[in-house]
């Protein structure tokens, strides 16, 4: 289990990596270009998908169920960010590790699990069909369920994210590639950033508050990660001068 420096997580684990692009967001897909800099490390591994075109790229989908003992080792509550480096909703992820995490998730629950996918009708479709893992059948306050908007040509993954029984659902509009007329309704949490890279395509700063203003008049918590671009500038993680850390709540307190 790593300390990140995504800011809205404590930790984060992979227990899977690898993927496939989907949509635009993922042009400069930062998992990817981690799979290159450790691709001694990731071809040790069988992929999931064990072909000999998988078996040579460091960006198939690998599974490394060795983490779980690492977050079962911790017994401080942290929130951790499941899998930067993957998609747990690709179509190639089996079943059975879907239900692996989920049980896993479940089990210990002294943890907050962030969940971020760019395929919630996987999401949805897994959920549904195993309630039966859930209490009440309802994924429980401590698993946030998220999707990622980057742009308006994305939008109906909300549509699909708000239909999960989930306590906590939320929507990561990173990196912003356009302004987005965005239905908040029912939503736990809003995330907004700019694409961090070299050759970044820029967010206009507009679109950013546009977001803000309208968490803020709905009541819904705000994150403003940074502006986009590649290195440190003083004031990118501010929008209008101020920090937007806000977090979810359930029963009336961030877990
Ligand atoms: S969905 Fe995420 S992990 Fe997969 S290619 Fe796109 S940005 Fe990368």
């Amino acid at each position: 289990m790593n300390t990140t420096k995504i800011e809205w997580a404590e930790k984060s684990v992979n227990i899977l990596t690898g993927c496939t692009p989907i949509s635009t967001g993922c042009r400069r897909c930062y998992a990817a270009g981690f799979g290159r800099r450790l691709k001694a490390e990731y071809l040790k591994r069988a992929p999931i998908v064990d072909t000999p075109q998988n078996r040579a790229n460091p960006f198939a989908l690998r599974y490394w169920p060795e983490k779980f003992a690492e977050i079962a080792a911790r017994k401080k509550p942290a929130r951790i960010f499941m899998d930067s480096m993957s998609d747990w909703f690709h179509q190639d992820v089996p079943g059975d590790i879907l239900r692996n995490l989920f049980t896993f998730m479940v089990r210990v629950s002294r943890h907050t699990y962030m969940i971020l996918t760019k395929r919630p009708d996987r999401m949805y479709g897994y959920v549904l069909a195993n309630r039966g893992l859930f209490p009440d059948g309802v994924v429980p306050g401590h698993i946030w369920l998220g999707t990622t908007v980057e742009h308006q040509s994305v939008i109906g993954r909300v549509d699909v994210l708000r239909e999960i029984p989930a306590k906590v659902q939320f929507v990561s509009c990173e990196p912003l590639l356009g302004p987005l007329e965005l239905d908040m309704r029912g939503l736990s949490w809003i995330i907004v950033g700019g694409e961090r890279a070299l050759g970044a395509r820029p967010m206009d700063i507009n679109w950013a508050r546009s977001l803000r203003d309208q968490a803020v008049r709905e009541g819904i918590p705000f994150f403003f990660k940074k502006h986009s671009g590649c290195g440190e500038k003083e004031g990118q993680d501010q929008l209008d001068g101020c920090q937007w850390h806000q977090f979810p709540t359930v029963n009336g307190r961030v877990i």
